[in-house]
């Protein structure tokens, strides 16, 4: 099995949305892959070396939800839809975000001193975290990240400090409202 969908970019798929049904989501989490980093991420063949790696640890482990998370979005802003929406996915390290939140994955190592987040990836990770913020009526206080809910990993990365990504987050649910009407 591989992803579900890519577009090439958020304007993209904005024009196209996936069924947003199917479950009450509370936030958004964000996360990076660490690898595939930028260096070696190889597009298409890559996310769906990812999809298949989560699929066949969640098996290893006999997971009833599967590892993963529902977008992987790409250094060059394409995003990947690898789950739909209604899918609870062992994603945060916290049963209760599991059940009711959205993640959304950065390709690359985002830990200082590695890969940076830079457009056109941070158009795209920062343009869909708006849309789904702005299509579940939301806000920039519903972003989470996962080290929010851990205190084993820095997902997703010690180069991404919390307060300034929930200000470009801000800005990015005011450009996705203009957009979609709301
Ligand atoms: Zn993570």
């Amino acid at each position: 099995m591989t992803y579900v969908k890519k577009w090439t970019s958020v304007e993209a798929y904005l024009k196209d949305m996936p069924p947003a049904g199917g479950r009450q989501i509370s936030g958004v989490v964000i996360h990076h892959t660490w690898s595939p980093d930028h260096a070696t991420w190889r597009g298409d063949r890559s996310a769906a070396g990812i999809m298949r790696y989560w699929l066949q640890r969640s098996k290893e482990l006999g997971y009833r939800n599967p590892l993963g998370a529902h977008y992987i979005v790409a250094p060059d802003g394409a995003v990947y839809q690898c789950f739909p929406h209604a899918q609870v996915l062992n994603a945060n390290s916290n049963g209760h975000a599991n059940r009711t939140t959205i993640s959304l994955e950065i390709v690359g190592n985002l830990d200082v001193g590695n890969d940076t987040l830079k457009n056109p990836q941070k158009h795209g990770v920062l343009g869909l975290t708006g849309v789904l913020l702005c299509r579940y009526g939301l806000t920039e206080a519903h972003v989470s990240f996962h080290r929010d809910f851990t205190d084993t990993k820095s997902c997703p990365g010690t180069g991404i400090k919390k307060d300034v990504f929930v200000a470009y987050a801000r800005t990015a649910l005011a450009w996705a409202r203009s957009l979609m009407g709301r």
